[in-house]
C-alpha cells in the first residue's frame, strides 16, 4: 500500500529558512489535535505554536504534503485552541484518506521516537539530534539512533475454500481476524509465519506468498501481510494469544476487522476471490 506512486507527500528531515504556515501533527498522550469544522476534521495549520497557544516539548520536521512543509510535535502540557479537539489516533486514522493516513503514522513514530530516545541506551549521556539524517547521536560514546520499526507478521490461512480466522481472549465474542505476530531476532518473514502459525493454533502451513504492508503506530509496527496455504495439523488455540479458532466459509464470515486495517484488506480480498471461484 504505497503513498508513493503520485506522493502529495516528501519526506524530509531539516527544513531551512523562516517558519512559514506549515501543516502540524500535534500529538499529547496519544491523541492528536485537529481542527474540527463540522463532520470534518482538518490539520492545524500555523508557522508557529505559540500562535496556537502551545507549548512544544519537541518538534520534528517530517517534509512536505502537497508542498506544504509538516511538523509533528508533542506538546507539554494540553490547552485546547478553539475550534480544535483531541482525538484518539486509533479511531482518527478512520477517518483521514490513505495517503494522510500514512503521514499521521510517521508523525506519530517520529515523535514517539525522538521522545522515548532523549538519553544513550548504552552510556546514558542525553543524546542530541543529528542534522543531516532522522537519527539522534551520543555525543559522549557516539552510537546513534534511529527511529526504531517492529516487523510482525499477519497471515490468511486457507484450506480449500475456508479461510482460517482466530479471536483473542481480549477481543469480543464473534470478532475474529488473521493470525499475527512480531518476527523475533534471526527469523526471516516467512519463518515468523511458520512458527506463529503452528504456535498459536496448531497448523502448518506452505505456499506462504506476499500479500501487502502497512505501517502501524501503535506504537511502532510494520505489519507484513501473507497468505499460506494449510499443509496440516489439527486446529488447536494455544490459550493464551488465541482463545477460539475457526475455518470459515467466504460467505459466512464473523465479524471481522475495520476498514482502515490491512487486516480486513487481506480477508475482503481473499474471501472475495473465493466467491468468484465459487460462482
Ligand atoms: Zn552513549
Amino acid at each position: 500500500m504505497s503513498v508513493f506512486t503520485n506522493p502529495p507527500f516528501m519526506p524530509g528531515v531539516r527544513h531551512a529558512g523562516e517558519p512559514v504556515p506549515s501543516l502540524w501533527f500535534i500529538f499529547h498522550e496519544g491523541r492528536m489535535l485537529v481542527v474540527a469544522q463540522g463532520e470534518e476534521l482538518l490539520l492545524p495549520r500555523c508557522s508557529d505554536l505559540n500562535e496556537l497557544g502551545l507549548e512544544p516539548a519537541r518538534v520534528q520536521y517530517l517534509g512536505t504534503w502537497h508542498g506544504e512543509p509538516a511538523f509533528s510535535a508533542e506538546i507539554a502540557a494540553p490547552s485546547t485552541p478553539p475550534g480544535m479537539i483531541w482525538h484518539g489516533l486509533r479511531t482518527l486514522l478512520g477517518r483521514f484518506d490513505t495517503p494522510l493516513v500514512a503521514v499521521a503514522s510517521r508523525a506519530a513514530q517520529i515523535i514517539e521516537w525522538d521522545r522515548t530516545h532523549q538519553f544513550c541506551g548504552r552510556c546514558g549521556t542525553p543524546t542530541v539530534i543529528r542534522g543531516e539524517e532522522r537519527a539522534r547521536s551520543c555525543p559522549s560514546c557516539r552510537l546513534r539512533v534511529y527511529p526504531r520499526i517492529n516487523p510482525a507478521v499477519m497471515v490468511l490461512v486457507t484450506r480449500g475454500a475456508e479461510v482460517l480466522l482466530a479471536r483473542k481472549p481480549s477481543s469480543p465474542k464473534n470478532r475474529f481476524s488473521a493470525l499475527a505476530g512480531f518476527v523475533e531476532a534471526g527469523e526471516s518473514l516467512e519463518d515468523t509465519v511458520a512458527r506463529e502459525t503452528l504456535e498459536e493454533v496448531g497448523v502448518h502451513v506452505k505456499n506462504i506468498r506476499y500479500f501487502g504492508s502497512q505501517s502501524w503506530p501503535f506504537p511502532n509496527s510494520l505489519m507484513i501481510a501473507f497468505t499460506a496455504e494449510y499443509a496440516g495439523g489439527e486446529m488447536r488455540p494455544d490459550g493464551v494469544e488465541i482463545e477460539e479458532a475457526r475455518w470459515f466459509a467466504p460467505d459466512q464470515l464473523p465479524t471481522i476487522p475495520e476498514g482502515i486495517s490491512i487486516s480486513r484488506w487481506l480477508i475482503d480480498s481473499v474471501t472475495a476471490e473465493m466467491l468468484r471461484n465459487l460462482r
